[in-house]
């Protein structure tokens, strides 16, 4: 789980650092910002792989800001409340956190968190979650059988092609990266071209698309990566 990207969203300039530290010492990669606002600007380019999220914040506070987070997105957040806060702590998971920890807590145990949800989270996508059918209007994939129709009809896809669609597709309007792409799909081989990307989504939207010159599922964020549009 190492080298995962985690954003911190915390406007106490010294606990930011603290926690940056100790996540960083643990082989995560940090990024902080400091209010709600800054923080949707990235989120809206990239979803990271977790989100550590303090409730109290400028702009945006931490509860609104996982509720829109969770429209998009179904990325783990811990969220970071105040001792008198209990009503935000419940508030904060029925939003769609998944746990949180209270100030002052041991940055070490902020760490221990972040692991045990990320193994969590890993076991769900490993488990049945991993294997269920997807189904949207004119689209249909079935990873047991790696049956995928459109518009009732039977397309024939290659492993990849297959594997990239499904994973954009469990995750609908989340943006992937090339390098998300190629780490999910290839294993992250790195003496892969960062270019198959670029091809299998062509490729797969020859297949999928009614008009590949104007792709209405598999979309391009310019400058970011793909999606998958249902
Ligand atoms: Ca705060």
């Amino acid at each position: 789980m190492s080298g995962k990207r985690i954003l911190i969203v915390e406007d106490e300039p010294s606990l930011a650092e603290v926690v940056s530290l100790y996540l960083k010492r643990a082989g995560f990669q940090v990024q902080a910002v400091s209010d709600g606002r800054q923080a949707m600007v990235i989120l809206e380019k990239q979803i990271p792989d977790f989100v550590i999220m303090d409730i109290m914040l400028p702009e945006v506070d931490g509860l609104s800001l996982t509720r829109w987070l969770r429209d998009r997105s179904d990325v783990p957040i811990i969220m970071v409340t105040a001792r008198r806060e209990e009503v935000d702590r419940i508030a904060g998971l029925e939003m769609g956190a998944d746990d949180y920890v209270v100030k002052p807590f041991s940055p070490q145990e902020l760490v221990s968190r972040v692991r045990a949800v990320l193994r969590r989270v890993g076991r769900d996508q490993s488990g049945a979650e991993s294997d269920r059918a997807l189904s949207f209007e004119s689209i249909q994939i079935d990873p047991l059988t790696r049956v995928v129709l459109v518009n009732k009809s039977e397309i024939e896809l290659t492993a990849k092609e297959f594997d990239m669609l499904y994973l954009l597709a469990r995750h609908p309007k989340q943006v992937f990266t090339r390098d998300q792409l190629l780490e999910r799909v290839w294993g992250g081989a790195e003496y892969i071209d960062p270019g198959t990307v670029t091809v299998h989504v062509r490729r797969l939207r020859e297949k999928i698309e009614s008009d590949p010159s104007k792709p209405e599922k598999l979309l391009t964020v310019w400058g970011v990566g793909y999606k998958f549009e249902p």
